[in-house]
């Protein structure tokens, strides 16, 4: 009975495991069933429930300006924040060609940033074929798309209610599962009273029966429900089912996967919003405030980047704040100073929240210090 103990310990790793992700840039991971939990890296799982649903967000990489775009992103969710190698910035009347390729937005055939879905190659071009004086109102639509948090919240209700059948078949796989291997566990340690033995040994092909008919069943529902859920970029669910229906282990989150895709790429300020309600969504609004109002980096880009960003912080600073409130949060409050940690304590970094003792101006990053709040 060993080989099968051992059998079901690779089936559970092999589950634990199903939906982990590695991102090329730390990014946010929102996985929730009726509350939500946020975290900021490179690794995403989605949760280990199959009524869980898994949205990720990375930071925006791009600042854009009615003068053209850059690759330095601003009012940055995620810390530490990401840089580019190179800050590179394209007046809109010289984007020639934009492609997606390798994971890269490409800019007259040069690297540009990142694809995270926030920009199309289409969009971009439509935008630098626009008219000059068209060119604002465009970049303020596309901004205030990435803030948006009501279609997220409405994706999700259509999600949840698109996978109900595909939830309830995997929670009785689950739970037929996880009692099959109890037994299998306890046969091992000889635990098992003969008599309850001959009745598993009996009913064992039904349940296996059983368990084989609902995986077929959660598959075929949960490719049906892709065919309603249509994904926002290139579809990638089909050949993920496909190895879900070769591999048990992996078609037990499979709301997760046909979420995946379908949440289209926002700033990480929007998803928090929409989803989470405790800490994490105060402190990603303070990080996108903080960076927005104290940045750092960029003092040695070209002009042009310089100008592109600086307009970009600003109409980024009045929507964000207008987003802010609506949903409760005051951005002064939020920025507010705080109180001394201690009686040595004088001054505080306003964007990374350290305090620090009489004679420094600066902090690491190079932020102006500012005086904390009294005691
Ligand atoms: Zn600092």
């Amino acid at each position: 009975m060993s080989e099968w103990a051992s059998f079901i310990a690779v089936f559970w790793l092999l589950w634990a495991a199903d939906g982990l992700r590695i991102a090329r840039r730390r990014s946010f991971t929102v996985v929730g069933w009726r509350r939500a939990r946020a975290w900021f890296a490179r690794l995403s799982l989605p949760g280990a429930l199959p009524v869980s649903w898994r949205v990720t967000a990375e930071d925006v990489p791009v600042s854009m300006a009615p003068q053209g775009l850059c690759n330095r992103g601003t009012g940055e969710a995620g810390r530490p924040g990401e840089a580019p190698p190179v800050a590179r910035a394209w007046a809109w009347d010289e984007v020639r060609e934009a492609v997606v390729a390798d994971g890269w937005l490409m800019i007259n055939g040069v690297r540009f940033c990142p694809d995270t879905g926030h920009l199309g190659a289409a969009e971009l071009l439509a935008i630098a074929r626009a008219a000059p004086a068209a060119r604002e109102a465009r970049v303020r639509q596309m901004m205030r798309r990435w803030l948006l948090p009501a279609h997220l919240r409405r994706r999700r209700r259509v999600l949840i209610g698109r996978t109900r059948a595909v939830v309830v078949m995997n929670g009785a796989s689950l739970a037929g599962l996880s009692a099959l291997s109890v037994y299998v566990v306890a046969d091992a340690a000889a635990q098992v009273p003969e008599r309850v033995g001959g009745m598993v040994v009996t009913a064992l092909p039904w349940v296996l029966l059983a368990l084989a008919g609902l995986h077929f069943s959660a598959v075929i529902a949960a490719w049906r429900a892709t065919r309603r859920l249509r994904p926002v970029g290139p579809e990638k669910r089909g050949l993920n089912l496909f190895t879900a229906l070769l591999m048990p282990p992996q078609a037990l989150k499979l709301r997760a996967l046909v979420g995946e895709g379908f949440f289209p790429a926002q700033h990480p300020l929007a998803v928090l919003l929409a989803f989470e309600t405790g800490a994490a969504r105060r402190e990603a609004a303070f990080h996108t405030l903080a960076d927005l109002r104290w940045p750092v980096g960029g003092a040695g880009d070209p002009p042009l980047a310089r100008e592109i960003v600086a307009w970009y912080r600003g109409a980024l600073r009045a929507e964000i704040e207008s987003r802010l409130r609506a949903a409760g949060l005051d951005p002064e409050e939020l920025l507010a100073a705080p109180k001394a940690d201690g009686p040595a304590s004088c001054a505080y970094c306003p964007r990374c929240g350290d305090q620090f003792v009489a004679g420094r101006r600066v902090c690491p990053q190079g932020v102006e210090l500012q005086a904390l709040a009294p005691r």
